[in-house]
């Protein structure tokens, strides 16, 4: 293809009114133009090009993964799925198709753990793919009122469009959001709980340590060793619960997950009024050693096993130490109750987290029971079911604008809109240059010939802003043709 052909608006200046750095880049390389009055991106052959590239090279991937490419034509994929899937473990049953510049899929699955297994084989085969761990992408699992929820991110910038603040493990690269669902890891787990359970339960006095920082200065010990004891409550009046969440020192208590634990809608902290109609504890000094039956314990499933804590004595300025799971204490409730936040552990090595921020390029969402659709199949018994029914989509533009942004001057093979730009330096080079074009084009490459009567300096940067993976520069009169990979 010849670029006078084209309608690329290339520009170094640095677009108004764009903060997101990949989209700024998807501008000056002519990729789209931005509405700043609409909030829309509109793309331009460029784009239009490497987001056909992008989504072509997914739609590949994930065929791999056993997903059927489909074009259902805003039917969506429900009468595909209606022919076919009728018994399961026989036939294909999930599909995707590109709809208005996205991949937007459906699947059918027997139980939630099965669907569950096929969504995250899918996330895995994405973030394995050499081009996306270049970009660092992550698979991030949250759980929802309904739905869990598995989102593809890559780290970008705050000012990035569809982007989650998060947070990250620089020691060993593990990525989630802040209530993204904790892990199973050596940190996390009961082995790796603080102390024996030799050490006697016993009463220190602790004046002035309502906080664990605090706390740990006193009694000289880490805070991962002591534990944390809140109260929340949900209902009003007669109604009214008061729950106390029990987490380590050293760690956050998420309200999201405390709420879904409990099956409230509402939740919030504990006033002074609710704690005096239930225990006699003191906040700061709450634990959960006799704490009254009023009150019900929730524990983090890291505080299961875990021994010789530091517990709040439920007087003022007393604690007490050598607290055990099971022989001193347990909670009838027992889930992950985590919030992910700067300095907290990381849930695989324990290294304290730093705060991130992702570009979510896609999320798929398979719901907590059966969805009961027209479509129903047999199991294995033989007996007629509703499918859990999960979705998912990659967005086309935060895909753009996440190569545009970490692919630098580069974009990976494949997904650019061409795969070389070829720059005649004299108008006496535009016949080899032409010859280079057809060769290129014969070995399978998507080449463009830079055929605008501008100097050959202006295409070479040109070139760079766009990305293009390889520059021909053609100089017959010196020395020949030459490759410039590295722009
Ligand atoms: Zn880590």
């Amino acid at each position: 293809m010849k670029l006078s052909q084209l309608l690329i608006p290339l520009s170094d200046k640095q677009p108004g009114k764009i903060r997101d750095a990949g989209l700024i880049r998807l501008v000056q390389g002519g990729f789209a133009v931005y509405n700043a009055k609409s909030d829309e991106i509109l793309l331009l052959p460029f784009g239009t090009l490497a987001l056909r590239r992008s989504l072509g090279k997914l739609l590949a991937l994930f065929a791999k993964t056993g997903v059927q490419p489909t074009a259902c034509f805003g039917a969506g994929p429900f009468s595909i799925a209606d022919r076919f899937v009728r018994v399961f473990g026989e036939v294909a049953r999930a599909f995707l198709e590109e709809r208005e510049g996205n991949l937007v899929f459906t699947g059918y699955g027997e139980t939630f753990a099965e669907a569950q297994t096929f969504v995250r084989a899918l996330g895995e085969a994405v973030r394995e793919e050499p081009v996306f761990a270049d970009l660092g992408c992550r698979v991030l699992e949250e759980r929802r009122d309904d739905a869990w929820r598995l989102s593809l991110a890559v780290p970008a910038q705050k000012e990035a469009r569809e982007s989650a603040p998060g947070i990250c493990c620089s020691a060993c690269g593990w990525g989630g959001l802040p209530e993204s669902v904790a892990p199973e890891g050596d940190a996390f787990s009961a082995k790796s709980a603080p102390g024996h359970g030799e050490l006697p339960l016993k009463e220190a006095h602790t004046p002035g340590a309502s906080t664990i920082a605090e706390l740990c200065r006193q009694l000289d010990v880490s805070p991962s060793r002591t534990l944390k004891t809140m109260c929340y409550s949900t209902g009003m009046g007669e109604s009214l619960r008061v729950a106390a969440a029990l987490v380590r020192g050293d760690m956050a208590i998420s309200l999201e997950k405390l709420r879904r634990a409990l099956n409230a809608s509402e939740i919030r902290r504990s006033t002074p009024e609710d704690l005096a109609r239930c225990i006699t504890g003191v906040a700061g000094y709450l634990g959960p050693i006799g704490l009254g039956e009023a009150v019900t314990l929730v524990a983090d499933s890291r505080v299961v096993g875990a021994c010789d804590l530091v517990v709040g004595a439920n007087k003022p300025d007393f604690h007490l130490t050598g607290a055990c799971w099971g022989r001193d204490f347990s909670a009838p409730l027992v889930v992950d109750l985590v919030r992910f936040e700067k300095d907290s552990p990381c849930p695989l090595c324990g290294e304290p987290l730093s705060e991130a921020n992702w570009r979510v390029l896609g999320h798929f969402d398979v719901p907590a029971s059966p969805s009961e659709t027209a479509l129903t199949f047999r199991d294995q018994a033989g007996t007629h079911a509703f499918p859990f029914v999960w979705t998912g989509c990659v967005f086309g533009i935060s895909l753009l604008s996440a190569l545009a942004e970490q692919g630098g001057d580069k974009w990976p093979e494949g997904y650019a809109p061409f795969d070389a730009w070829i720059v005649p330096v004299l108008p006496e080079d535009n016949e080899t240059a032409e010859r280079l074009l057809q060769e290129l084009a014969q070995q399978g490459l998507a080449p463009l010939l830079d055929d605008r009567e501008c100097d050959a300096e202006k295409k070479m940067a040109d070139a760079r802003l766009a990305g293009v993976p390889a520059l021909y520069l053609v100089d017959t009169t010196t020395s020949g043709k030459h490759l410039l990979t590295d722009a």
